[in-house]
């Protein structure tokens, strides 16, 4: 037996359709014999649970106006939210064959068998529906959207940006910052080739959309580093952190990397004013935990255990810094004795951080282990944030700043 009430729309708007086509077409009336038949033919199918027979027998029997038109619409929404895709397929389809709608009521339908096709992963039907359009005076925000998620699933962006440019010429919020987002892929593509020229240029793009965008700076990082400008890979990967700090657990590694190939005895110095920085300035836990392995490496066992005890001050204490903790802690010569116990404690600390989401989207709430720069839940660029360490006030800040610029 059928269980969900939006089913029951279906012979409401069948009927109102129904009503409809008696009050416009009068002279009909002889019709309406085969008309009244399908209609109890479609009620009966649903009370016997052949859905998709009712589903057609309604379909096909309404006439449309303005009160049957939206609850097809609404109808076809439920069942597309519910996963049943094919249903809502067929019952936008029925309704933008309909040649009695007006243009703005075709292009809904046209928009919502878009949205359709996208869920169901049908890309090109979709594509070719927004196309078509997003030239019309009706829903064209909409199926530059919808486009825009087409481009973005297929990885086209340089169609993204020009659907984006169009979406931003209509107003749309945080375009700038998406367009950005498609030039640093680019950008990135560009360096896979070897291309640091494109890169370079793609990474000025994006800039001027979104000044001191810290993706487009760990873009230039990595072509510094490419041309052995370490010095500069350097700065402008301090400058990313400084501006997103919770991209640390991203570009804090990096910075460690780059450090150890500077010339010269101040390498380590550097690294340290940098990470001291880090963890000082802006409370950023893995810069903390980098800083207490440095310690420990130049032999300044007090600093190192001052920072450990800073780590173990922290709620939730991180992962990480336990980890950390005991690896050091199990090679002191106090210790030795208790090998066995503290093998344990590391592999079952090494076991948690490998089960843990590091990252998380501010926007959705999405957690996963990689960082990626587009979330893949809500699709907002630029939202995911490393989970592991503390937000202070001055990160908060930050975070402020970036919401600021995000919305610009
Ligand atoms: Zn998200």
């Amino acid at each position: 037996m059928i269980n969900d009430w939006f089913w029951l729309l279906l012979p409401v708007a069948a009927a109102s359709g129904w009503w409809v086509a008696r009050r416009l077409h009068p002279e009909d009336q002889g019709d309406q014999e085969p008309s009244l038949h399908r209609y109890l033919e479609g009620v009966r199918y649903l009370l016997d649970d052949r859905t998709d027979d009712a589903l057609q027998a309604f379909i096909e029997m309404v006439e449309v106006d303005h009160e049957t038109f939206e609850t097809h619409v609404i109808l076809g929404r439920l069942f597309r939210r519910r996963g049943e895709v094919d249903r809502a397929i067929r019952i936008h389809q029925n309704l933008v064959a309909r040649p009695s709608l007006k243009d703005e009521q075709r292009a809904q339908a046209l928009n919502e068998l878009g949205q359709d096709f996208l869920l169901a992963g049908v890309l090109d039907r979709a594509e070719a529906v927004f196309r078509e359009l997003a030239d019309s005076p009706h829903q064209a925000v909409p199926a530059l959207k919808g486009l825009q998620h087409v481009y973005e699933t297929q990885r086209e962006w340089e169609r993204a940006i020009e659907v984006g440019t169009r979406l931003k010429s209509h107003n749309v919020p945080n375009e700038h910052l998406r367009i950005a987002h498609y030039h640093c892929e680019l950008a990135t593509i560009a360096l896979e080739h070897g291309d640091r020229t494109t890169a370079s240029e793609r990474s000025v793009h994006a800039e001027e959309l979104v000044p001191g965008l810290s993706r487009a700076l760990l873009i230039k990082s990595e072509i510094a580093e490419r041309e052995d400008r370490i010095a500069d890979a350097i700065a402008y990967g301090r400058e990313a952190v400084a501006r997103t700090p919770p991209l640390a657990p991203l570009v804090v590694p990096r910075l460690e990397r780059l450090h150890q190939a500077l010339p010269g005895e101040n390498r380590l110095g550097q690294l340290e004013q940098t990470l001291e920085d880090l963890a000082n300035s802006r409370g950023i836990t893995v810069a903390r935990i980098a800083l207490m392995r440095l310690y420990r490496r130049t032999g300044r066992l007090d600093a190192a255990l001052s920072e450990l005890g800073m780590i173990l001050s922290q709620r939730p204490v991180p992962t990480s810094g336990l980890l950390e903790a005991v690896r050091w802690m199990k090679i002191l010569p106090a210790v030795q004795e208790y090998s066995v116990e503290f093998a344990a404690f590391e592999k079952a600390l090494s076991d948690q951080l490998g089960s843990q989401h590091l990252y998380q989207c501010m926007n959705c709430g999405y957690q996963g282990r990689a960082h990626v720069w587009q979330c893949p839940s809500c699709r907002r660029w630029d939202t995911l944030r490393g989970l592991d360490f503390e937000l202070d006030a001055s990160t908060e800040e930050a975070e402020d700043a970036l919401v600021r610029e995000g919305t610009r």
